[in-house]
C-alpha cells in the first residue's frame, strides 16, 4: 500500500496483463455468517481481509464457531443446531456496519446473553428500525447507550412468528439482509417479512437472496414488497463456496482494457475472481463499458477486456443500476469522442464525499468541461492535447475518486497525474496501486529516476531510502550489487583482481540477487551484515574498479527502474546508468565529517576503530573511485551539489524533495 501523502503517476502508455481483485466485503461477510449458521463445516476460498472480516471472524470464534484461516481460506466450522455458547459474550465490533446488523439480528431470534458494542462512530450509526423490527417478532433486544443506537444487550425471546414482521427498506438495506439471514434458523412455519417504504439497494438485497441459496434457502418475493421465508427452512453447508471480487473495483480494469490496451490484438486485462454472471449489481457497468467500446469476453469468475472503438465512444446513460461503478464512466468520458452524461445518480452526493461535485471539480482539473447538476453530470474530454493539463487530484478520503482519476493517466498529453493521499483505497483495495503498476507500462523513458551519487559515507544510502519512501518509489542501492558481486567472487575462490575479471564478470551477469524489505538475499541466503562491513565494502571497491563487472551489472540496474519510479544511489546512478534521470544529486560531506559519521555508527555497533583509522580508509576509496578509468566517481555535468556537512538528514531530505517538486509540473501539494 502506498502510504505517501501523494503518488505521481508518470505517463502511462499501454496495459497488458492479469489481475487478481480482492474480494468483495458484502459478500465475504455474509458468507462468514451463513457458513457459522449452518451445519458442518465451510470452506471459503478467496476471504477479503478488511477490518470488516477480522471483526467478524473475531465474533464467530467468540461465540463457539471454529474458524481456521489460512491466507485467503477460511474453514468455518458451523454452529448447526448447536446453540452459541451459553455464557455471557462480550463482542466487539469495531466499524463493521457488515458485522453489526446480521449478527444482532441472528443473535437475537437465538437467544443467549450477549453486548454488542463498536467504536464511538459505531455509537452513532442508527439501528433502531432493525431493533424494532426483532422486538415485534417476541425478541430481547435492550440499548445499553441512547436509544436507536449500539451498544445493545441481546437476551432470550419468545418468538411469535404468526404476523408479517414489518421493516423499513429506505435507510438501509441492512436491515432487511439481517432479518433475511436470521428468520431461516426459526422457520417453524412460513415467515413474511413485509418492506415498509420503498426499498433502496436492491442489488445488495439480490445478492443476500443469492447467497442464501446457496446455503440452502429458497426465500420467495413479491416485488421487492414481501419476503417469506418457508416453513421447515435449514441452513446447509455449500461444503466450500468462493468469494467473488469486488465487481466495482472490477470497474477500473475494465476501463483500463478500454483504454488503454492499444491497437495490438495480443494486449489484453485479464480479471480474475468475478465473472459476467456475478451476483453484484455493479457488474453490469461491463454493459455501459461496451456500449463506450470495450470488447470484454467472460468465463466462470474471470473477465478479458481489450480495446474496440478508439477513441470511446460517448453515451448518455441512467447510472442509477451501478452508482459506485459510473464513477470509473466519468474518467473513460475524458477519452470519448463527445459528450458524456450520466444520468440519475443523485446517491452521489451523499456518499463518501459529494461525488459529483468531486468529479466535476477533478475532471476539470485535467482540462475536460464539466457541466453537473443534482443528479447528473456531463464530461466533455479536453478539445485537443494541449487543453489537457497535469492535474493534483484531491480524493476526498474517497477510494473510488483516487481509483477512478489513476486512468487519467493515460492521456494523449503524456501528462502526469498527481494522486493525493492514496492510500484512501485501503477501504477496499489496499493494493490498488500495485496492481495497477503490474500491468501497466510507462511511456517510454517517463518512468523518473532520481540519483543520488556522492563518495563514502556520505548519506546518500539514508538520504535515497528516505526519498523512496517519501515518493513511494523504488530503490537501488547500486553499492549493494557490488559488495555481493565481491562477495560472491570470494566465495567462488577468485581474487578481486584484473586476472579474474572475466569470471568475476560473469557471477556478476547473473547474480542470483534479491531485495526483500530490508534484506539482501544471494541465491536465498540473507547476506545483509555480511556484505556490510568496512572490509566488504573495501572489496566491492576492487571489483567495482574492473570495467567488464561494471558492464555485466548495468542491466540489472537498469531492471529497477520500474513503476511508479525510481531513486537510485552510487556512484555512477547520473553519469552513467541513468544518464537521463530528471533530478541528479551528487552529496558530499568532509571526509572529516564522513570519518565521524561513520565512527559513530560502528561503535554503536560495538566494533572498535578510531575516526583516523576510517578517514584514512574513506580517502583511499574515494582516491580508488575517483581515479579508475571507467565511470570514476563525480558529479554529473547537471547534478546538483549538496555537501550535507552540517545538514540534518531531515534538511537534506527536505532539500531533495524541494527540488524534485520544483521540477513537477503540479503547482501545489
Ligand atoms: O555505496 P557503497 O559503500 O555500498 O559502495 C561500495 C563500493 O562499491 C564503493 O566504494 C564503490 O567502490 C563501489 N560502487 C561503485 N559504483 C556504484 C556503487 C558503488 O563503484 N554505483
Amino acid at each position: 500500500m502506498f502510504s505517501t501523502e501523494f503518488l505521481d503517476l508518470p505517463p502511462l502508455a499501454g496495459a497488458h496483463g492479469t489481475v487478481a481483485l480482492p474480494g468483495s466485503k458484502s459478500i465475504s461477510n455474509r458468507v462468514l455468517l451463513l457458513s457459522a449458521l449452518s451445519q458442518g463445516a465451510t470452506t471459503v476460498h478467496d476471504l477479503l481481509d478488511s477490518d470488516d472480516t477480522r471483526v467478524m471472524l473475531a465474533a464467530l470464534r467468540q461465540l463457539g464457531c471454529g474458524v481456521q484461516q489460512e491466507g485467503s481460506t477460511v474453514v468455518i466450522d458451523g454452529l448447526g443446531d448447536r446453540p452459541p455458547t451459553a455464557a455471557a459474550v462480550k463482542l466487539f465490533m469495531g466499524n463493521a456496519g457488515t458485522a453489526m446488523r446480521p449478527l444482532t439480528a441472528a443473535l437475537a431470534v437465538l437467544g443467549g446473553n450477549y453486548e454488542l458494542s463498536g467504536v464511538p462512530r459505531m455509537h452513532e450509526r442508527p439501528i433502531g428500525d432493525l431493533v424494532d423490527a426483532l422486538r415485534q417478532l417476541g425478541c430481547h433486544i435492550d440499548y445499553l447507550g441512547q436509544d436507536g443506537y449500539p451498544p445493545l444487550h441481546i437476551g432470550q425471546p419468545i418468538l411469535r412468528l404468526d404476523q408479517p414482521i414489518p421493516v423499513r427498506g429506505d435507510v438501509s438495506s441492512q436491515f432487511l439482509t439481517a432479518l433475511l439471514m436470521a428468520l431461516p434458523l426459526v422457520a417453524t412455519r412460513d415467515i413474511v417479512i413485509d418492506v415498509v417504504g420503498e426499498l433502496i439497494s436492491k442489488p445488495y438485497i439480490e445478492i443476500t437472496l443469492n447467497l442464501l441459496a446457496r446455503f440452502g434457502i429458497a426465500v420467495q418475493r413479491e416485488g421487492w414488497a414481501r419476503f417469506t421465508i418457508p416453513k421447515g427452512s435449514r441452513y446447509q453447508s455449500p461444503g466450500s463456496i468462493h468469494v467473488e471480487a469486488d465487481a466495482s473495483s472490477a470497474s477500473y480494469f475494465i476501463a483500463l482494457g478500454a483504454i488503454a490496451t492499444g491497437a495490438s490484438e495480443k494486449n489484453s486485462i485479464k480479471v480474475m475472481g468475478v465473472g459476467a454472471d456475478s451476483i453484484q449489481g455493479d457488474i453490469r457497468f461491463v454493459e455501459a463499458a461496451r456500449q463506450m467500446g470495450a470488447q470484454v469476453t467472460s468465463g466462470p469468475n474471470w473477465l478479458e477486456i481489450s480495446r474496440g472503438s478508439w477513441p470511446l465512444k460517448a453515451i448518455d446513460l441512467d447510472c442509477n443500476h451501478i452508482p459506485d461503478a459510473a464513477m470509473t464512466l466519468a474518467v473513460m468520458a475524458l477519452y470519448a469522442d463527445a459528450t458524456t452524461t450520466l444520468r440519475n445518480i443523485a446517491s452521489w452526493r451523499v456518499k463518501e464525499t459529494d461525488r459529483i461535485a468531486a468529479m466535476a471539480c477533478e475532471l476539470r482539473k485535467l482540462g475536460a468541461t464539466v457541466e453537473e447538476g443534482a443528479d447528473f453530470i456531463r464530461v466533455t474530454p479536453p478539445a485537443t492535447n494541449a487543453d489537457w493539463r497535469p492535474a493534483s487530484i484531491h480524493t476526498y478520503d474517497d477510494h473510488r475518486v483516487a481509483m477512478c482519476f489513476s486512468l487519467a493517466a493515460f492521456n494523449p498529453a503524456s501528462q502526469p497525474v498527481r494522486i493525493l493521499d492514496p492510500k484512501c483505497v485501503a477501504k477496499t483495495f489496499p493494493d490498488y496501486f500495485e496492481a495497477l503498476f503490474s500491468v501497466t507500462q510507462a511511456v517510454s523513458d517517463a518512468i523518473p529516476v532520481i540519483c543520488i551519487d556522492g563518495p563514502t559515507a556520505s548519506g546518500k544510502g539514508t538520504l535515497a531510502a528516505q526519498i523512496a519512501q517519501a515518493l513511494g518509489y523504488h530503490l537501488l542501492d547500486s553499492g549493494a550489487l557490488y559488495r555481493v558481486t565481491a562477495l560472491a567472487a570470494l566465495r567462488a575462490g577468485l581474487a578481486l583482481e584484473a586476472p579474474c575479471e572475466p569470471a568475476i564478470a560473469e557471477l556478476a551477469r547473473q547474480l542470483p540477487v534479491r531485495f526483500v524489505g530490508d534484506q539482501i538475499l544471494l541465491g536465498g541466503e540473507d547476506v545483509s551484515h555480511a556484505i556490510r562491513s568496512e572490509e566488504g565494502g573495501m572489496n566491492a571497491s576492487k571489483v567495482s574498479a574492473l570495467p567488464a563487472v561494471r558492464t555485466a551489472l548495468v542491466a540489472l540496474q537498469h531492471s529497477f527502474c520500474q513503476l511508479p519510479g525510481l531513486v537510485a544511489d552510487g556512484r555512477d546512478m547520473g553519469t552513467v546508468i541513468f544518464p537521463v534521470a530528471p533530478l541528479k544529486v551528487f552529496l558530499t560531506a568532509s571526509a572529516q565529517h564522513r570519518a565521524e559519521r561513520r565512527h559513530k555508527q560502528l561503535i554503536s555497533k560495538g566494533i572498535s576503530t578510531t575516526i583516523d583509522i576510517l578517514r584514512a580508509d574513506l580517502e583511499a576509496r574515494d582516491a580508488r573511485d575517483s581515479s579508475r578509468v571507467v565511470a570514476p566517481l563525480k558529479p554529473a555535468q547537471d547534478a546538483l551539489l549538496l555537501d550535507n556537512s552540517d545538514l540534518s538528514i531531515e534538511k537534506s531530505v527536505d532539500m531533495v524533495l524541494n527540488w524534485w517538486q520544483d521540477k513537477q509540473p503540479f503547482k501545489h501539494a
